[in-house]
C-alpha cells in the first residue's frame, strides 16, 4: 500500500488545495461512504455518477472523523480543520494518482483482459508466481475504472511482479486504464459471444480491449481460428508485440499441448515448448479450468521460473471462489460463509459485510492463517490486526499455526486453535446463540466442516438469492426515475419469497427510502432485525395497532371507519407526537381505498385530528402491465391527481404522492409522482421486453436427488398409479413436492426439473414433499442438485406450466425451504 501526504497527492492530482494541515498522511482511499470503517488515513474521493454523487455525503463523513476530501465543488458549509482537494474531475485524479504510483514501482506488470476468465487466470498467476517472486495482485475482481486505481494503490517497493486485471464496458475506458497500468506483458483470455451494448459487434469490442496491450512487450493468447486470435495478430504486428501462443490444436505455436488426460480429479497437460518435452498437472478437469491454466502457464514460463516450483504451483492451484454465502444457523445465528482466497482486502470486504448483516447481533469472526500472500508473517500479521481493530467484535477466534505463533493483538476476546479439528472439539464451549458468525478462512482448512456444523439443518431443498441481482435491479429502475423520485420497496409477503430482514437489510444500505409491508408482524419482523427505514403497512388491523405505534411503522388507512379506530387507539395509548399515515385512494383497482364522494369527510376528519399526519396520499395501478388498458391506467392516474390536489389544499400541507408499481414506472415514466413503489421487478421479473432484458431473476430454486431407482415394464410410479411404465425405465426420486411450491397440476409431464442443464419430466404424481422424474438414459445419480427454476428452465416457464404468475411461484415456495444467499 502507496502512502503520501495530502501535499504531495495535491500536486501529483493538479488540485487547488484548501489545507488544513499539509502532513496528513493519506494510507488508504474511499469512494462509497457506505464502506467507511475508521478515519484514519483515509481520503475520500467524492465521485459523480449516474445516480449518485458523492459530495452529499462529505458532511457525514466528517462528523465520523474522515478529514480529507477530492471534491467538484466545495460544500456550502465551511469545514475548516478539513482538507480539501479540488479538482475539476475526481474520478480522473484518482486515475492520476495510480499512475504515478505505478511510475514509481519497479515491478513488472502482468495485465488481463477477456471476457471470462479475468479473475480467475488472475489469482492462479499469482498463486503461481508467488512461489517464486513478490507478488502484488487486485485484490477480487477490482478491474474497472475506480477498481485498477484501487489495485495500483498497492503497490509497494518490494513487489517485483504485479498482476492486475482489466475490464471495460465502453469504449474509451480501456485507454485511461492502459495510461494506469502499462503493462509489459498481458494476457487477453477469450472473447464472449453475449452483445454487450455499448459496442457496436464482436470486432469492435475485442479492438477496444487491445488496446491495453498498445505498449506492452508480450502478449499471452490462444491461437486457433478465431476471429479473436486473427485479431490478435493483426494488432500484434501492428503495434511491435511480441505474442507468446499456446494451442491444444495448432502445432505451429510455442507451446503446443498435444495430451491432455484427466483421471479423477486432475488433468495433466504434456506438451512441447520450443523444443523440449514439458508437462503440468492441474487439480481440476473442467475446460474452462484447463483454458485459465494454459494461459498461466505459457506466461509463467516466458518469466523461466524454477521448474519445480512450477509444477508444484500448478498442482496446488486452489479454485476462486468469489462471493459470500449466507445462511442461517442453528440457535437463531446467521453464518456467513467467505471461501474467497484470503488476502486484506477480501477480509475488509467480508468484516464490512459481517457489519451489515449482523446488526444488533453478537459478531464473530472465525479467521483462518492467511497464505497467499507476500508479505512476511509478522507484517502481514499487523495489517490483519489493524484491519479487525477498525470493527467492534464480541469474539474472534484464530484457527493456524501462523496466527497462534503471532502472538496478535485485538481488542475483542481472542482464541487460538492449531487447526479447525482442534477448534471442532471445542466448539460446545462458545455456546453462540443470535450471533452473527463469518468465517473467513483458505481453503486447505476446510472451514465447510465448521459450517455444517454451525447451520441449520433442514430438508435439502434450497433457493438461492444472489444479492448482485437484486441491487442491479435496483439499479435498472432507478435509472428511469428522475433522481429526486423515492423509492419505496415492496417486501411483503416474505420479500415476494425471497427472505425479510436480509433483502430489507440490503435496501437499507442501498438507500432506498421506504419498505412496503403487508401485515404489522412483518413489519415487527424487520424492526426486530434493526432495520430503521420507514415502512408502510398496508393492511394494518385493529389488532395489532400498538404494536403498529411502538415500531414506529406507518399504517395504509384506508376508511372512514379505520381511520376512527386509529385514531381512537393513539388516544388510548397516550401518544404524544403526531403519527404518519398513508391515505389509500380508490381510483379504479376497487380493493381497499377511499372513494371520491367521501374526501371532503375524510378531510374534515383529518383537519380535527392534531395527532395524524398524512406522510403520503397513494393509489394503486390495476393494469399497468396491460398495454391494451393504457386508456384506464391514465384515466386512474388522472383522477389521482385531482383527489390529491383536493386533498393538498385542504390539508395545506404537502405529502408524498405515489401511484407506480413496477411496470408502472417503466410504462408511465411521466406518472412517477414524488415516490413509486417496486415490487416485482426488483425480484427480477419484468412484464415487457425492455424490462426483461435489464432485469435479471434474483432466485433460483433446487432440489436434490434422493434415490435413483430401476423400473420394469408394469411397474407404477406414486399415487393412484398414473404412470406405468411400459419399458424399462429409470427414475429419480427429488426432494420438492407441492409443500415446497412444487404445484401438483405438475403431476404426469406437465412439469420439467433440469440436471446439468438437462430437462427431465416429472413421472406420476406429484407428492406433498417428493416428485419422480425420468432420467432414463441419464448418468444421473443420487446427491444431484436438480434446478426447479434458474438457468435452464426460467420462472416464466415455470409459472406458465402451473398456470399462474411468477409473483405466486415466488410466493408459494414453502418457509421450510432454505434461502441461501449470495454476494459476488
Ligand atoms: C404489491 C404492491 C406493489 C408492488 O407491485 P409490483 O407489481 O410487484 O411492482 C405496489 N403497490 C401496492 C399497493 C402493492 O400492494
Amino acid at each position: 500500500m502507496a502512502e503520501r501526504s495530502i501535499g504531495q497527492i495535491a500536486r501529483i492530482i493538479d488540485a487547488r488545495p484548501i489545507l488544513a494541515e499539509h502532513n496528513t498522511m493519506v494510507s488508504r482511499f474511499l469512494m462509497d461512504s457506505r464502506q467507511f470503517s475508521s478515519a484514519q488515513g483515509v481520503l475520500f474521493f467524492a465521485l459523480r455518477g449516474k445516480n449518485h454523487d458523492g459530495h452529499h455525503y462529505i458532511r457525514e463523513l466528517i462528523k465520523k472523523g474522515v478529514c480529507n476530501f477530492v471534491v467538484e465543488e466545495l460544500p456550502e458549509e465551511e469545514f475548516s480543520e478539513c482538507n480539501f482537494l479540488i479538482v475539476p474531475d475526481a474520478l480522473a485524479a484518482l486515475q492520476k494518482l495510480a499512475h504515478e504510483v505505478r511510475l514509481e514501482s519497479t515491478a513488472r506488470i502482468i495485465a488481463i483482459t477477456g471476457s471470462n476468465g479475468k479473475t480467475v487466470v488472475k489469482e492462479w498467476l499469482s498463486q503461481i508466481l508467488q512461489k517464486q517472486f513478490e507478488v502484488c495482485r487486485s485484490p477480487k475482481s477490482y478491474n474497472s475504472q475506480i477498481g485498477v486505481p484501487l489495485s495500483v494503490w498497492e503497490l509497494e517497493p518490494n513487489h517485483q511482479v504485479g498482476v492486475f486485471e482489466a475490464g471495460i464496458s465502453e469504449p474509451g475506458e480501456m485507454e485511461r486504464l492502459e495510461r494506469i497500468l502499462q503493462p509489459e506483458m498481458g494476457i487477453f483470455t477469450n472473447i464472449g459471444t453475449a452483445h454487450d451494448v455499448n459496442f457496436r459487434d464482436q470486432q469492435h469490442k475485442i479492438s477496444e480491449k487491445l488496446k491495453l496491450f498498445k505498449n506492452t512487450k508480450k502478449l499471452v493468447y490462444q491461437k486457433d481460428n478465431s476471429l479473436l486470435s486473427k485479431a490478435i495478430e493483426t494488432f500484434a504486428s501492428e503495434h511491435q508485440v511480441e505474442l507468446l501462443s499456446w494451442s491444444t490444436s495448432i502445432p505451429k505455436v510455442d507451446l503446443f499441448i498435444d495430451q491432455v488426460e484427466t483421471e479423477n480429479n486432475t488433468t495433466r497437460f504434456k506438451g512441447n515448448f520450443k523444443g523440449n518435452r514439458i508437462e503440468i498437472k492441474i487439480p481440476f478437469v473442467d475446460e474452462a479450468s484447463h483454458e485459465n491454466a494454459l494461459h498461466c502457464w505459457r506466461l509463467a514460463l516466458e518469466l523461466e521460473m524454477d521448474t519445480g516450483l512450477l509444477s508444484s504451483a500448478f498442482a496446488e492451484l486452489e479454485a476462486v471462489e468469489m462471493r459470500l454465502e449466507m445462511k442461517s444457523g442453528t440457535n437463531g445465528n446467521l453464518i456467513i460463509n467467505d471461501a474467497y482466497n484470503s488476502d486484506l482486502e477480501s477480509l475488509r470486504v467480508a468484516l464490512h459485510y459481517l457489519e451489515h448483516q449482523g446488526r444488533n447481533r453478537k459478531k464473530v469472526l472465525i479467521l483462518s492463517d492467511m497464505f497467499q500472500s507476500a508479505l512476511a508473517t509478522p507484517e502481514l500479521n499487523l495489517k490483519v490486526e489493524e484491519m479487525i481493530n477498525r470493527w467492534e467484535l464480541d469474539q474472534v477466534i484464530g484457527i493456524g499455526k501462523g496466527l497462534q505463533e503471532s502472538r496478535i493483538k485485538l481488542n475483542a476476546p481472542v482464541d487460538l486453535y492449531r487447526d479447525s479439528q482442534e477448534f471442532l472439539r471445542n466448539i460446545f464451549k462458545y455456546r453462540f446463540r443470535d450471533s452473527a458468525i463469518l468465517l473467513k478462512g483458505a481453503r486447505s482448512f476446510r472451514f465447510e466442516e465448521i459450517s455444517a456444523r454451525l447451520e441449520a439443518k433442514s430438508h435439502e431443498t434450497v433457493l438461492n438469492i444472489h444479492f448482485d441481482r437484486v441491487v442491479q435491479n435496483l439499479n435498472y429502475f432507478r435509472s428511469l426515475l428522475k433522481p429526486e423520485t423515492r423509492v419505496m420497496v415492496m417486501v411483503k409477503a416474505f420479500s415476494y419469497g425471497s427472505g425479510s430482514y436480509e433483502i430489507a437489510n440490503l435496501l437499507e444500505f442501498h438507500q432506498v427510502n421506504y419498505l412496503g409491508v403487508a401485515y404489522t408482524d412483518e413489519g415487527v419482523e424487520l424492526r426486530k432485525a434493526g432495520i430503521s427505514l420507514p415502512i408502510l403497512v398496508l393492511n394494518p388491523e385493529q389488532s395489532s395497532f400498538s404494536d403498529l405505534i411502538e415500531h414506529r411503522l406507518e399504517p395504509e388507512i384506508y376508511s372512514l371507519q379505520q381511520l376512527k379506530l386509529f385514531s381512537e387507539s393513539l388516544k388510548t395509548m397516550g401518544v404524544s407526537e403526531a403519527v404518519a399515515i398513508h391515505l389509500k385512494l380508490e381510483t379504479g383497482m376497487n380493493r381497499l381505498g377511499f372513494v371520491q364522494e367521501e374526501m371532503d369527510e375524510l378531510i374534515g376528519a383529518l383537519q380535527d385530528d392534531q395527532m395524524i399526519r398524512v406522510a403520503s396520499a397513494f393509489s394503486h395501478l390495476a393494469a399497468s402491465d396491460e398495454p391494451a388498458e393504457r386508456d384506464f391506467t391514465f384515466s386512474q392516474i388522472d383522477r389521482f391527481r385531482v383527489m390529491t390536489e383536493k386533498l393538498r389544499n385542504a390539508l395545506g400541507y404537502d405529502f408524498l404522492r405515489h401511484i407506480c408499481n413496477s411496470s408502472g414506472i417503466s410504462q408511465y415514466p411521466e406518472s412517477h409522482f414524488d415516490m413509486v413503489r417496486l415490487g416485482i421487478g426488483l425480484y427480477g421479473v419484468g412484464a415487457n421486453p425492455t424490462d426483461k432484458k435489464h432485469l435479471k431473476v434474483v432466485s433460483e430454486l433446487y432440489a436434490t436427488v434422493s434415490q435413483i431407482k430401476q423400473l420394469k415394464p408394469g411397474d407404477s410410479v406414486s399415487y393412484g398409479r398414473s404412470f406405468i411404465a411400459d419399458k424399462p425405465t429409470t427414475l429419480a426420486v427429488v426432494s420438492i413436492g407441492y409443500a415446497d411450491g412444487f404445484r401438483r397440476s405438475l403431476s404426469n409431464g406437465v412439469g420439467e426439473v433440469a440436471i446439468r442443464s438437462k430437462r427431465y419430466p416429472v413421472l406420476g404424481r406429484v407428492c406433498m414433499d417428493m416428485i419422480m422424474v425420468d432420467v432414463t438414459g441419464s448418468d444421473v445419480k443420487a446427491g444431484d442438485q436438480v434446478e426447479i427454476f434458474g438457468p435452464t428452465i426460467s420462472i416464466y416457464e415455470l409459472a406458465d406450466k402451473m398456470k399462474t404468475i411468477p409473483y405466486e411461484v415466488f410466493t408459494g415456495i414453502g418457509q421450510r425451504v432454505k434461502r441461501v444467499y449470495f454476494m459476488e
